[in-house]
């Protein structure tokens, strides 16, 4: 909304819930069901009607698809649906980067009624069990052995189950663990082509039993000919997928094999994360992303000359959140230049791979990714969570 006002740009508000800014928007706003795509695509078609619309942009997973239905039937520019289908479906994409010859883990798919002990005897170890719908790294836990599987399986499939409250039980994905280390590219397609933004170091090892995404750091510290595969090889993956406009953001590990395509969703990078980036003379991530889909002028928008980085703060235990201590301290380290607790006092803390939100958000800002580092870290040290339970 900031990014709109800046641009002048009039925008009506698609949601499932009633807007928190309902009362301001009034005849600007929509409710939407964003499963139902059918007929959620009829309403906003009916409503561009009376209220011409000139781009449809999704704001999260949950979005895109109604978003590219949505832009197809007004004849807007966007995404075709099959290919946002498909960054929807990890299976799907696995098999799409399989056939264009990316380097990607072996996988599976395993129905809701097929036997765990018979599963385990056909995967390899490690391997990583997961949902085909999530994100976040929300029910992404690895299992190391045979012995093992069963419990993982059966814990995915209880994450997924409560999940999708209408009583259908999906299938999971089951995939060869890749060790390496891990990168985020956030890139904005525009026409097909890709342009990289951002690529994010991410220097906490992701070995598992969960994925918790901690820090990432830009710019990567890895050699500019790394960056520049993985650039090719993200380029490759949206072009695999099918996707032609808009953000992405991309995980990629990378080993003695070569760089590994994880996975690529059509939306920008999640939560509060985009604050560590500003472009040219300050300009935002959702600014380049509207500008791009209202077919605005793109100005230049290299990113800023400093180093940048985000925390996206674990939840370490259960328990009702009573109070987040230590902030003060955590704002007074050099380099820290924001802190936001997303989750209010009293609300009950999940971890992960149950749990399907971080605690909150610390950036920083210095001369080097080593210093943005050490100062999301020495910040975090400070910080001490209370719970009551
Ligand atoms: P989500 O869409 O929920 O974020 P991902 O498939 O991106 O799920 O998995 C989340 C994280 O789990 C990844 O960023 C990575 O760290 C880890 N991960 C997922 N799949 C694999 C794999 N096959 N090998 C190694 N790590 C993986």
């Amino acid at each position: 909304m900031e990014a709109a006002s800046r641009l002048g740009i009039e925008v009506v508000v698609g949601s499932e819930h009633r807007s928190a800014l309902a009362k301001l928007m009034e005849d600007r706003q929509l409710r939407l069901d964003f499963h139902d795509v059918e007929r959620s695509t009829q309403r906003i078609v009916a409503f561009a009607k009376g209220h011409p619309l000139n781009a449809v942009v999704a704001v999260d997973d949950t979005g895109t698809l109604l978003a590219a239905s949505a832009a197809e039937a007004l004849g807007l520019a966007h995404n075709p649906v099959d290919a946002v289908e498909a960054a929807r479906d990890k299976a799907r994409m696995r098999q799409r980067f399989q056939a264009a010859g990316l380097l990607t883990p072996g996988f599976r798919t395993v129905d809701p009624d097929e036997d765990p002990a018979s599963v385990a005897a056909l995967v390899h170890f490690p391997c990583v069990v997961k949902p085909l719908d999530l994100s976040g790294s929300q029910g992404v836990v690895k299992a190391d052995d045979a012995d093992g599987f069963p419990g993982v399986l059966q814990r995915v499939r209880a994450i997924v189950a409560a999940c999708h409250r209408d009583g259908v039980r999906p299938a999971v994905l089951v995939e060869d663990f890749i060790a390496g280390d891990e990168v985020a590219v956030e890139a904005l397609l525009r026409g097909g082509e890709l342009d990289v933004l951002a690529i994010f170091d991410k220097p906490d090892p992701l070995n598992g039993p969960f994925f918790e995404e901690t820090i990432y750091v830009t710019p990567s510290r890895l050699t500019t000919e790394r960056q520049a595969e993985i650039r090719e090889t993200t380029a490759r993956a949206a072009r695999a997928l099918g996707l032609t406009d808009g953000p992405i953001h991309a995980e990629l590990r990378i080993n003695d094999r070569g760089i590994w395509m994880l996975e690529l969703a059509a939306r920008s990078i999640g939560g509060l994360c985009s604050r560590t980036l500003r472009f040219g003379s300050g300009i935002s991530l959702e600014e380049l992303i509207l500008r791009h889909a209202a077919g605005l002028p793109m100005p230049a928008h290299d990113r800023e000359q400093r180093s940048a980085g985000v925390m996206m703060l674990p939840i370490p235990t259960d328990g009702r959140l009573k109070v987040v201590a230590g902030q003060e301290g955590a704002r007074k380290v050099p380099g820290v230049d924001g802190l936001v607790i997303t989750i209010p006092p009293g609300e009950q803390l999940v971890p992960l791979p149950e749990g399907d939100r971080y605690l909150g958000f610390m950036f920083a800002r210095a001369d080097s990714p080593a210093a943005v580092e050490a100062a999301l870290r020495q910040a975090h040290a400070e910080l001490r969570i209370v719970t009551d339970g």
